[in-house]
């Protein structure tokens, strides 16, 4: 279909016409199986005809049927088939000015290898035993979360990790393993660590792996959607029945519940990895994706195209699929890649949607884009606009993530805990979530030049995570002159801020033992980019955590403390500009702040808690307010184990460290 086309097509979707009589609010798209006919509904408004093909397998030139389907109300088209028919796999023919192309139902709930078919599925075979049971871990507050994030396969491929279902979602489900250094490894380690959420890399089915050539031991992020209802099928045993993605990605849910610890989907309904070609393109062309007048694919997410959620369709698309994950998978919370792209209705929607799933469902994004977009900036789901955004929908903060360690883009520049100089009111826009705060100089802020959260709910505080370089080989390229030892202090300093700020923390996995993409063997070349290195690259070393136990036992520390004081965690951003005081005189470099009750309690003997973080590199001494105060962390120790208690108002903050003390 040439350009011009689609911007005809456009100019259609737009038309009152086309929004009287061919928009579909049933909730049974797809193909609803039951055990005596399954029953199908595609939305295919421009098509003159639809097929349904019948296949007995998902890849082989075996099909058995087609049927002619009936248009139907709004645009849609139906047939019923029947008998029993799990485990059918099935595909659309769409005609569209007598061009015919075939296509995989987007709301296909299980698929075929590399998800070239859909398959008719009874869910509730999928269910591993007890999965009736399952229920999330308790969880209340948004800003209680710790979150962990991390990819399935990198989390048990190498052999450090001493598990067998090497790469794959059943990883999850093998507990007692250890690595060389008998050092628990794998889902035991994750409870050791005390994190409230792991945030999985996608695991919707994306194209780029080759789930037929899976002995190739390819590797990709998994930001290329293809099939968005269905698990990918790698990360499987096997990839060619449909069924069996699905039952183990329950498997591995199930098996993180027990362990006390939520699930988060990363989602990328942004884009599609083909864009003429996809799927929902080869079924309503020009609807999904925002176009130029030309008819050109608009391309904010710099990967060739964008979906335009503003739309009807794409909205109930996303908001189906959302739904179906946190109630089919029970799914606990959902990171929106590129939500800059999204318009900011349909994520307040989706918001009001989970709410009457379960409030705790966590919802958060990055609040950019990958390029510009024809839907205006005050209209979608950007860092900016976070206050029209609801309370409970959380945007990653670049501000202080560069500011704690340089920025993404310059690999060798240097942040606050590195050395750069002025940075203080950086990591105190930081420390107060992003919000205002009358002791914040917002003038003297590295990107903002003003709060941009609403609450605390709303700001993801963090120093690294899978795009760009790893914290610790950030550090080694932005400081070569230093020592292995400072460096280590630079990194415990960025998790102290990270751990000890309002918001919700957030890290990559392996950061706390020293993670490093290292892409030479001397070990002085990194890579900033990883989304489809090899596991070499990638993966978990193990043997790390035991190696750095100092790194992982001082970010577990400082996990403990946070959980077991809700002044870390304050809920609403009138407790926080009151309770959160910054103490002034201090030299450069050094930023103290208390943390009190006063507003919950109006009261002397109420806990207080005083916060130092000294960047310099010498040690500074530092005047106290009156009383007795108890030493949790300090130096490169944190934990809930008392240190020493100081009674004589003043103490000495090491070299590029912090201090956490409380009265
Ligand atoms: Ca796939």
């Amino acid at each position: 279909m040439e350009n011009w086309k689609i911007a005809e097509y456009t100019r259609y979707y737009n038309s009152e016409e086309f929004q009287q009589s061919y928009l579909y609010s049933g909730d049974d798209l797809g193909a609803l199986w039951s055990e005596d006919k399954t029953y199908f509904r595609l939305w295919a408004p421009t098509a003159e005809r639809v097929q349904l093909n019948l296949f007995h397998t998902g890849d082989k030139p075996d099909l058995y049927v087609s049927h002619e389907m009936v248009k139907e109300e709004f645009g849609t088209w139906i047939m019923t088939v029947d008998g029993n028919l799990h485990g059918v796999y099935y595909t659309y023919s769409v005609t569209i000015e007598g061009q015919t192309r075939e296509a995989v139902d987007p709301y296909a709930k299980a698929v075929g290898v590399n998800g070239d078919r859909g398959m008719v599925v009874d869910l509730s075979s999928t269910d591993p035993e007890g999965f009736s049971y399952d229920i999330r871990p308790p969880f209340n507050e948004t800003n209680d979360a710790i979150i962990y994030e991390l990819h399935v396969r990198d989390f048990s491929i190498d052999c450090s990790a001493g598990i067998n279902a090497k790469g794959k979602y059943l990883a999850f489900t093998e507990i007692g393993t250890v690595n060389s250094y008998k050092d628990m490894t794998g889902i035991d380690y994750l409870t050791e660590l005390g994190v409230t959420h792991v945030h999985l890399l996608p695991i919707f089915d994306y194209a780029t792996v080759d789930e037929t050539k899976l002995h190739e031991n390819q590797f990709n992020w998994g930001y290329d959607p293809k099939n968005y209802n269905t698990p990918e099928g790698s990360y499987a045993t096997d990839p060619y029945h449909g069924e069996v993605r699905i039952k183990e990605m329950k498997q591995m849910i199930q098996a993180l519940h027990k362990s006390g610890i939520r699930v988060i989907m990363d989602v990328v309904y942004n884009h599609t990895m083909a864009s003429f070609d996809s799927n929902l393109n080869k079924i309503v062309p020009g609807y999904y994706y925002r176009t130029t007048g030309e008819g050109d694919f608009s391309n904010a997410s710099g990967c060739g195209n964008e979906t335009a959620s503003e739309r009807f369709m794409v909205r109930k698309f996303m908001l189906d699929s959302i739904l179906y994950w946190a109630e089919e998978y029970h799914i606990d919370g959902f990171r929106f890649d590129l939500m800059g792209i999204h318009d900011i209705t349909t994520m307040n929607s989706i918001r009001d949607a989970l709410d009457e799933i379960d409030p705790t469902i966590l919802m958060y994004g990055e609040g950019w884009t990958g390029g510009g977009s024809v839907l205006p900036d005050w209209e979608r789901s950007m860092k900016f606009n976070m206050k029209k955004l609801s309370t409970r929908i959380a945007a990653f903060s670049d501000d202080i993530r560069d500011g704690i360690k340089g920025s993404v883009f310059l690999a060798h520049e240097k942040g606050y805990v590195s050395g750069k100089e002025g940075m203080e009111e950086t990591i105190k826009f930081g420390v107060t979530a992003a919000i205002w705060h009358d002791q914040v100089d917002y003038w003297k802020v590295n990107y903002s030049g003003g709060p941009w959260a609403a609450q605390p709910s709303q700001t993801i505080n963090y120093v690294s995570s899978h795009d760009n370089l790893t914290l610790w080989d950030k550090l080694t390229l932005s400081t070569p002159w230093e020592s292995k030892g400072n460096r280590l202090r630079m990194n415990l300093l960025s998790a102290a801020i990270v751990l000890t700020s309002q918001g919700i923390p957030f890290f990559q996995a392996g950061e706390e033992f020293l993670r490093s993409k290292p892409i030479n063997e001397e070990g002085t070349e990194f890579e900033d980019n990883s989304y489809r290195s090899s596991d070499r690259v990638n993966s978990l070393k193990w043997d790390l955590r035991t190696i750095h136990s100092e790194v992982f036992h001082y970010y577990r520390g400082l996990i403990e403390l946070r959980k077991a004081h809700p002044l870390f965690r304050m809920r609403t951003a009138e407790t926080m500009s009151k309770n959160l005081r910054f103490l002034s005189g201090m030299e450069p470099n050094v930023i103290a702040f208390s943390l009190s009750q006063v507003v919950f309690l109006q009261e002397e003997s109420a806990e207080e808690i005083l916060v130092i973080y000294n960047a310099n590199r010498d040690a500074k001494t530092i005047y106290l307010p009156e009383g007795e105060w108890k030493v949790y962390v300090k130096g490169t120790r944190a934990g809930m184990k008392l240190l020493s208690i100081i009674t004589d108002q003043v103490i000495s903050v090491d070299p590029i460290s912090a201090v956490v003390m409380m009265k």
